[in-house]
């Protein structure tokens, strides 16, 4: 037996191209404007690959670079600016920040309505408690990729390695909200293996090269990689896709999968904040 593959490149140029299609009738150009601080290189290819697809829907995408050592004064009030200008849709913080900077301070700068990471205290809270709120790209990311593929969660146990806010407890949350049985496990987990093996649905956003073998997936498994690595010049998720494939009945590969589907999720995103700021 060998996986399907999880092509998250094609399924997020479907969501692009109706995107697209909903922009052009658009009376006004939707727009996101991105805060980076410092000069991090994986942030750097992040941001450039963001402004790419968000260019290529029509999204007017606007980057606000500061220097490592900016007051975080100035980083608010850039903010502050940002939230009271009416042609800006969308704000996002890029993480992570260099470590002086309050991370929690400058999210929740951002107005609630323009939070298209979802990362606000309010829209974590109003998440959790089940009230329309704007939802973390990445999470949604994987709920589309497998409601593409028509793979059922209702019912099916769902184990997910990593509970960070932007991956592991937004897809917790929205797993159980679709009546999945979830177990989130991270890196004081007694014994990863006793899990992954029991998953139906096994997500792995971990950062940590490999940390997923055959051996701890259960045969017939649908397998989601999270992880992004950076191991000799190549990218790599953290699952070892090969020897894993040959078990799972679906896979998605790193790069090519969730990738693309968090950009896609980024620009629908923005035009939640957009429809939400033009039906009013
Ligand atoms: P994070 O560092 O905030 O969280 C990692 C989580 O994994 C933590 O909960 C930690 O406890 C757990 N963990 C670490 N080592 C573990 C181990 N050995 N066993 C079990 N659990 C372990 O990271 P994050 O922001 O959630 O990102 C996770 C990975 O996903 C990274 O590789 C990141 O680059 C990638 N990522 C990819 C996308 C995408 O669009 N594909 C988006 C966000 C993050």
């Amino acid at each position: 037996m060998s996986a399907t593959i999880i092509d998250g490149k094609e399924l997020s140029a479907k969501v692009l191209d109706e995107a697209k299609t909903e922009i052009k009738g658009c009376m006004i150009r939707p727009s996101i404007a991105v805060i980076q601080v410092g000069d991090n290189p994986a942030s750097n290819s992040y941001i450039a690959n963001k402004e790419k697809v968000c260019s290529s829907v029509g999204i007017y995408f606007r980057l606000f670079k500061f220097e490592d050592g900016t007051p975080e004064l100035s980083i608010i009030n850039k903010i502050k600016e940002l939230n009271n200008d009416e042609y800006v849709n969308g704000i996002m913080v890029q993480l992570p920040l260099p470590v002086q900077y309050n991370e929690k301070r400058l999210l929740n700068t951002i107005s609630n309505a323009k939070d298209v990471d979802g990362l606000t205290d309010i829209n974590v809270g109003r998440f959790v408690n089940g009230k329309k709120s704007l939802i973390p790209c990445t999470a949604l990311g994987v709920m589309r990729m497998l409601d593409e593929e028509g793979i059922e969660v209702s019912g099916k146990d769902v184990v997910i390695v990593g509970r960070s806010k932007l991956v592991g407890r937004p897809l917790a949350t929205l797993m159980l909200n679709r009546d999945a049985t979830v177990t989130n496990c991270h890196h004081l987990t007694k014994d990863l293996a006793e899990h992954t093996k029991r998953a139906d649905i096994l997500v792995v956003a971990a950062g940590v090269p490999n940390l997923i073998t055959a051996d701890m997936v259960k045969k017939g498994a649908v397998v989601i990689d999270v992880g992004i690595n950076r191991v000799n010049d190549a990218l790599c998720g953290d699952v070892d896709t090969a020897e894993v494939a040959k078990k799972a009945s679906y896979i998605s590969p790193v790069p090519g999968g969730v990738g693309p589907m968090t950009v896609a999720m980024l620009v629908e995103n923005v035009l939640t904040c957009y429809n939400a700021k033009n039906s009013k």
